[in-house]
């Protein structure tokens, strides 16, 4: 066991948390929408709020579990269960020493074309969803669904956050994935950030009440639900005139659409700034 310290995105919300040796990717579809991407997190014994209590949001995405994130930046922070028996801190919020992943959860929720797309870059121990229920005593849970695999020849798909707030549409073909591995994306995430790109005239925002935007950096913001705390979109700002300004195009991350989409990995951005949490793939194009 090992203390760890830790912040959100903006800054607002620090904690310290004392960690186990179990840390995880978890691929189950409620994660990879929070996140854009596997939630990858370590477990902990104890969990103390140092400042930020105001910025922190708590959405119950079951029955039994809620994910803390923060209200400003959308940094995702922890997942636990509604009773306190068990929680587990985003890897991407912690600052120092960072731990690394032991296994994934829910591989059979990931995705299943790895020519295309490798969600899993390592050979650490994989359970499915229900392998992990069985294991933990929780037989007769649901170990819920897995998406759909998208047919990429079509134009038309939708998404949105884990609360319904934002749902949005796609409608031309969609291209390829990044994914980027800068400190900032990592904090917001848990793990990495995956998008695809589009322009805006083949982007429609069907529902929007929930969406906010957080000014990441001079010339570019990210936008979330404040309600629920899931990642859905970058695109840059034109500096001094609004984001409405010279923008073309604007960046989904894969985890937001409804359904897995097949999509080619173009490249690996910001490789220099990937944690030692998990093994970069060898990949071509590491940039
Ligand atoms: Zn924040
Ligand atoms: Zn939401
Ligand atoms: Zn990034």
């Amino acid at each position: 066991m090992s203390e760890v310290h830790g912040s959100c995105l903006c800054g607002s919300i620090k904690f310290r948390a004392t960690t186990t040796a179990e840390a995880h990717g978890c691929h189950c579809q409620m994660c990879r929408r929070a996140g854009g991407a596997p939630f990858y997190a370590v477990s902990v014994q104890d969990f103390v709020l140092e400042s930020g209590a105001e910025d922190l949001g708590l959405y119950a995405s079951s029955k039994w579990g809620q994910r803390g994130f923060c209200k400003k930046c959308s940094c995702s922070l922890f997942f636990e269960t509604q009773n306190g028996a068990y929680r587990a801190v985003s890897l991407g919020a912690i600052d120092a020493p960072e731990p690394k992943l032991t296994r994934h959860i829910y591989c059979d929720s990931a995705e299943v074309n790895p020519e295309h797309l490798p969600d899993i870059f390592d050979d650490l121990p994989q359970l499915t969803g229900r392998e992990l229920l069985d294991s933990i005593g929780l037989r007769d849970k649901s170990a819920g669904e897995i998406p759909p695999i998208a047919d990429i020849s079509q134009p038309h798909h939708e998404g949105g956050c884990l609360c319904g707030g934002v749902r949005f549409r796609t409608t031309n073909k969609l291209d390829s994935l990044l994914i980027c591995h800068c400190r900032q994306c990592r904090k917001q995430s848990s793990s990495y950030y995956r998008a695809t790109e589009t322009s805006l005239e083949n982007f429609t925002l069907l529902k929007q009440e929930t969406l906010s935007w957080f000014r990441s950096s001079e010339d570019a913001e990210r936008g979330f639900c404040h309600d629920c705390g899931s990642t859905l979109f970058w695109r840059k700002t034109s500096a001094g005139h609004g984001y409405r300004g010279e923008n073309t195009g604007i960046s989904i991350l894969h985890g937001a659409f409804d359904e897995r989409l097949p999509l080619k990995l173009e490249a690996h951005i910001f490789s220099e700034e990937s944690s030692g949490a998990y093994p970069l793939p060898d990949h071509k194009d590491k940039i």
